[in-house]
């Protein structure tokens, strides 16, 4: 029955890769004999969790929903993943992104995107479960797991948990150990959970953050039991409403869910204050840069040689077999992302481009800084419309445009969060986000915690 419900799931949803439910039931096996024994359980002993096929996982397939590492079967364990299963809890398989997640709506998956389980009101047309941890937003949505890991890069998190109306937390970069996690863009990567509430998220985010030495960005800060000390009495806090974000023709069910999101932060017993990101339009454009630059050089890696896909064609030469494994093993968006980011790294346009971005970069950082002298916590929307139909979005940069409110969080490095807030007008899922100060995953959680 178990094996024909997941078939059923995963032919409606698409959810995952490769399924591990012996790896799940172990760990369940193990809290049994471990209770027996008198031994001390782990913070998430016996939950099965999905986790985003980024996270290498010692002998089971990691592919990063891309062909370029079809057959390429870890060796080690990555430290979010082993971290997880070392407070007890066990892999149900792992999980659809976008290709090297890349993407905001699954679609560039090798192995076609990840459905949303929810519909628009008298609708049939399949949606989004978003990008790029599509196949975590969908599974946990639909209750086939209580939580999944996902990364967030530029709002890959947060995006997807809002369009399937779950809570997930990208936490203050360097929280969470990227060692073992597939890179994408490096000075921008965490890890983070995505599941039903914030008292879930927090409990797995405990077990998920720390120090790691084999990480040359980890924070070597204690991490702390934001699960025992949420608290949604906001009283004494101040919350940020950044008026750059009121963008022009904001969707009006969006617009109506950031509102509802204030006033439920007033009923907390919080300060609602006005403030202002003035380098937020340009966020867009500098990630759009960053993010492509670092992942043409990450993905250099991938060269047939290493890992996964080799495409020999016969009398071919190195250079040969580098173009042909290429061409074959990465899709369309890595190729154009490749494309960008060798282009603004390259020797003529270095400085109009990279340098530039870098600079933009930090004047975003440090409006974050001046708003948080007059605020704990910023309260925007997550994204700037509801879940859209595969397929809606032919366009890139259509897709691109939808990270605006995600992305000034990634550049700052700052932890932020989404949670849901209600349904749109036709029935769809919408979320709310809260930006932190650095290292205030605390705040950023409490704010959660008020509003679901
Ligand atoms: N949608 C953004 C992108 O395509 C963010 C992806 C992510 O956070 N991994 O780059």
């Amino acid at each position: 029955a178990f094996n024909a419900a997941v078939a059923d799931a995963q032919e409606a949803l698409n959810a995952f890769i490769v399924t591990t439910p012996e790896a799940a039931l172990s760990a369940a096996a193990k809290v049994d004999a471990d209770r027996s024994a008198g031994k001390e359980l782990g913070k998430l002993a016996g939950v099965p969790i999905g986790m985003k096929d980024l996270f290498a996982t010692k002998g089971v397939q990691t592919s990063a929903a891309s062909k370029i590492l079809e057959g390429f079967t870890p060796q080690y364990e990555s430290t979010v993943s082993q971290k997880l299963w070392d407070a007890g809890a066990g892999m149900l398989g792992k999980l659809n992104l976008d290709q090297f997640a890349m993407g905001s709506s699954n679609e560039s998956s090798a192995f076609g995107p990840a459905i949303s389980p929810w519909r628009r009101k008298g609708d049939t047309a399949a949606l989004t479960a978003g990008g790029s941890s599509g196949g975590s937003s969908a599974a946990v949505a639909a209750r086939l797991c209580p939580a999944a890991t996902g990364t967030d890069t530029g709002g890959s998190i947060r995006q997807p948990a809002a369009f399937t109306g779950i809570s997930g937390i990208k936490p203050t970069y360097g929280r969470c150990s990227r060692w073992g996690i597939v890179a994408f863009a490096s000075s921008l990567d965490q890890a983070g959970p995505m599941a039903h509430d914030v008292a879930d998220c927090a409990l797995m985010l405990e077990a998920m953050a720390g120090f790691d030495p084999k990480d040359a960005t980890s924070l070597d800060m204690p991490v702390p039991d934001w699960s025992a000390l949420l608290n949604a009495d906001l009283k004494v806090k101040k919350v940020g409403i950044p008026r750059e974000y009121r963008i022009e023709g904001l969707n009006a069910d969006v617009a109506k869910a950031w509102d509802d999101g204030i006033a439920w932060l007033k009923d907390a017993g919080a300060e609602v204050v006005d403030i202002s990101l003035p380098h937020s339009k340009y966020a867009l454009a500098t990630y759009y840069i960053i993010a492509p630059a670092e992942a043409s050089s990450n993905l250099a890696r991938y060269d047939g040689v290493r890992y996964g896909l080799r495409d020999l064609p016969d009398g071919a030469n190195l250079q040969d077999m580098y173009a042909a494994t290429r061409a074959a093993g990465f899709g369309a968006e890595v190729k154009r992302r490749i494309l960008i980011g060798t282009y603004v790294l390259s020797a003529g346009f270095y400085d109009a481009y990279y340098t530039q971005a870098q600079k933009v970069r930090t004047l975003i950082s440090r409006d974050f800084e001046e708003a948080f002298k007059q605020c704990d916590v910023i309260l925007a929307p997550t994204a700037p419309t509801p879940a859209f139909a595969l397929g809606e979005k032919s366009n890139p940069l259509d897709l691109y445009l939808g990270d605006v409110f995600s992305v000034p969080a990634s550049l700052a490095g700052l932890p932020a969060m989404s949670v849901p807030a209600g349904l749109s007008s036709d029935g769809l899922p919408l979320g709310l986000q809260i930006i932190g100060r650095p290292f205030d995953e605390q705040g950023v959680l409490n704010a959660g915690l008020a509003i679901e």
